[in-house]
């Protein structure tokens, strides 16, 4: 199993994995997707109430706000008594008060002070009210850890693979006509010259349009890609970085496999 990185950057992180098979790109995608816990407000406590969005459309958005999840430092609630012992938290406070004087006011993520500087909007921007002149609300928000197999708001991010594509052109029946070139809508053909070439293979969507309207016969362009290698793509919400989510889930894939060899070989062999 071989990973060359194609594309590290904050909100994305995307690699080549050869040696491998479908079934582990998707099993992996489906922990990333599912498996790896983040944390997002589960409950909402109304003291006050002036806007003109009800209680519950104001949860609604605010357990959809991403927050940033620090690893390592929370537990899921139903393990409170486990997180205690361990010096961990299971749940993490955030409070909003706002109050429009003489102006309507947009109540925003900003406005949300959390008890733990390291838990907080991924993005500030997001809007949760507009209030009247004259009206306030005070609200306290609860976050805990949960998975997205549970709720969607859980989820830290999305995870998706193709597999690698192969673009081969036969130069003894192309007759340089640049059709694919104009056709493709990636821009992953160019002339140079006289020849067509390829330059930007990855990045194909394996639309086959450069195929369908090649004139030669037979065509002078194949795409087709490669059954043991895949171009694998994490992309973060916020809540924590790709590489992290990387991470989480392989650790979780891992458990996962030792839960399997626990149940088929029993505990002590396993331990051995
Ligand atoms: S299959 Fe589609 S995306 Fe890929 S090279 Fe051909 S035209 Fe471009
Ligand atoms: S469309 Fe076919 S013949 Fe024309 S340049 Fe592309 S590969 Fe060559």
């Amino acid at each position: 199993m071989d990973i060359e990185v194609l594309k590290s950057e904050q909100a994305v992180l995307k690699f080549r994995w050869s040696n491998t098979n479908a079934s582990l790109a998707n099993a992996l995608r489906r922990v990333i997707i599912s498996e790896v816990p983040t944390l997002a407000i589960e409950d909402v406590i109304f003291f006050e109430n002036g806007s003109p969005t009800s209680d519950e459309q104001i949860a609604h958005v605010l357990a959809m706000i991403p927050l940033t999840t620090p690893r390592d430092k929370y537990l899921p609630p139903d393990r409170c008594e486990e997180a205690e012992k361990e010096g961990k938290k299971c749940r993490v406070v955030l409070t909003l008060e706002a109050r429009a004087e003489k102006e309507p006011l947009w109540v925003t993520s900003s406005m949300l002070i959390s008890e733990d500087e390291e838990v907080k909007p991924v993005n500030p921007n997001i809007r949760i009210t507009k209030l009247p002149p004259g009206r306030s609300i005070r609200l306290e928000a609860h976050a805990v850890l949960g998975k997205g197999k549970t709720h969607a708001k859980f989820q830290p991010g999305l995870a998706y693979y193709k597999f690698q594509p192969v673009i081969k052109v036969d130069y003894a029946l192309c007759t340089a006509c640049s059709t694919c070139v104009d056709v493709c809508p990636r821009s992953i053909l160019k002339m140079e010259g006289n020849r067509v070439v390829v330059v930007a293979q990855d990045e194909c969507s394996f639309c086959n349009l450069c195929v369908d309207k090649c004139p030669t016969k037979p065509k002078a362009i194949e795409v087709s890609y490669l059954k043991d290698t895949v171009i694998f793509t994490v992309e973060s919400n916020g809540n924590m970085s790709p590489v992290e989510i990387l991470e989480e889930a392989i650790s979780v894939f891992k458990e996962k496999f030792n839960n399997i060899k626990v149940k088929t070989l029993g505990e002590e062999k396993v331990a051995k």
